[in-house]
């Protein structure tokens, strides 16, 4: 579960992490007063407001008017998702800037074209900065235990110091039982030429995020730009803060901190009904009971020319409302040109899978062809009931049959006219 940089930095202050003082905001008036009261009147000379979206890249991304799709600008230059406001009046630069950002969509590398739109801005106080860095906890799988990243190329992507600049990546492993020697900061500090009261500052700072890695139970932890002020602090510029979705369950408080406004809707959906959804960005939708036969199907596709659009497992003991609600979300996917229902039915019966699909029909508008394979259990039954029901489906015999199917649909479709809807 991702969270916003305004929730990461609260948690991380809970563990002594030094953040700047900020505050978040939902309107444009609460932008302008903000900044009047609790920094203007504080003697803060300069505030960042920071969109807050589930997405990096928010300092090199620009906002779009969000029904037009426009570039927005502020007195004459593009307004991104980090705006540094200074000099004048701040509050009511602050106000202004904030009815841009508000309400409108932010397009980052991350987002997609279209962008994302902002709902909250966390008001920050700006500080002079004098070193940036990466630093980065986050779990090795390869050796089974966390693993600390830091470069001193701070603010870049770190897959981007990986390809250009190796060298600049220091890495240290936690072990799960003894965490974090102080050598070990210690070592991470030397390499990048810190001394004296420096090197202690940073020392106590990284056992305090390794703390918090594993107190809060995460699956990465990065700060980027972890910054070293001008008055020598170690300050949590940006924070980013994933947590495990499987021990969500330990920790109720956490889980609050969800915001489904940032999550996928079909996901969000897809979970209330229990249903394993995960969106990719292919073509062929797929519907299938089971991980293992979801690999393989998606295998299928793509030998077959395709890429799946996603990737649906209503699992073994599925009943006719949860395929009926599997079947909804595979089709409101706007991506998807072809359908495929792969079902091997051992516990679920075929028969009860070809009923969910009937009624699931009778709710959606289908503009997409569909392939089903159905075998095991009452796999005869089953195409009765499919084809009593005098729907429109290319029924395949075979992984082979349904693969040869995909590939001659792909190809009508490529010829045919786009018949997305408008
Ligand atoms: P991101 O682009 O989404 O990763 O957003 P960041 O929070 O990292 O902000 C983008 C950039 O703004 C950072 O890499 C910093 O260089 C800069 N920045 C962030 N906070 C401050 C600050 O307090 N002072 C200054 N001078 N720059 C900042
Ligand atoms: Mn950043």
């Amino acid at each position: 579960m991702n969270l916003h940089e305004f929730q990461a930095k609260e948690l991380l202050s809970r563990f002594g992490v030094p953040i700047p003082k900020g505050r978040v905001v939902s309107s444009a008036e609460e932008a302008g007063r903000v900044t009047y009261e609790e920094f203007v009147l504080s003697g803060i000379p300069a505030v960042l407001l920071k969109a807050q979206l589930h997405a990096g890249g928010r300092g090199k991304g620009h906002f779009v008017h969000a029904d037009t799709g426009e570039p927005l600008l502020f007195n004459g230059t593009p307004v991104r998702g980090v705006m540094l406001v200074r000099e004048g009046n701040i509050a009511d630069k602050a106000y202004r800037l904030a009815l841009l950002m508000l309400g409108n969509r932010l397009v980052t590398a991350q987002t997609g074209a279209e962008g994302r739109r902002v709902r909250l801005l966390l008001i920050e106080q700006a500080v002079p900065i004098a070193r940036e860095f990466y630093l980065a906890i986050t779990l090795d799988r390869s050796r089974n235990r966390p693993l600390v990243l830091l470069s001193t190329e701070g603010g870049v992507e770190i897959e981007t110091v990986a390809a250009e600049h190796p060298e600049a990546i220091v890495r240290e492993h936690i072990h799960p039982f003894w965490g974090l020697q102080p050598f070990q900061a210690r070592r991470i500090g030397f390499r990048l030429g810190l001394e004296g009261t420096q090197l202690n500052a940073f020392v106590e700072l990284l056992a305090k995020l390794a703390r918090a890695y594993e107190e809060l139970e995460c699956s990465l932890l990065e700060l980027n730009p972890l910054a070293l002020t001008a008055d020598g602090r170690f300050l949590a510029l940006d924070a980013k803060v994933v947590l495990d979705d499987n021990a969500l369950f330990r920790h109720p408080d956490l889980a609050a901190l969800r915001d489904i406004a940032e999550e996928d809707p079909l996901e969000v959906e897809a979970a209330r009904h229990q249903l394993n959804y995960i969106k990719l960005d292919g073509n062929v939708g797929c519907m299938v009971n089971g991980a293992g036969l979801a690999m393989a199907t998606m295998d299928m596709i793509q030998l077959a020319g395709g890429r799946p659009a996603n990737f649906l497992d209503v699992g073994g003991a599925a009943n006719v409302e949860r395929i009926a609600h599997a079947f909804r979300i595979m089709l409101s996917d706007p991506n998807v040109r072809v359908a495929l229902v792969n079902i091997f039915g051992g516990i679920v019966r075929c028969d009860r899978v070809a009923n969910g699909i009937v009624q699931a029909l009778q709710h959606v508008e289908v503009r997409v062809p569909i392939v089903i394979r159905l075998e095991g259990t009452n796999a005869e039954e089953a195409a009765q009931i499919l084809q009593r029901s005098g729907l429109q489906f290319h029924v395949a015999r075979s992984l082979d049959d349904a693969a040869q199917l995909i590939r001659q649909l792909l190809a009508q479709l490529e010829t045919a006219p786009s018949n997305v809807p408008s």
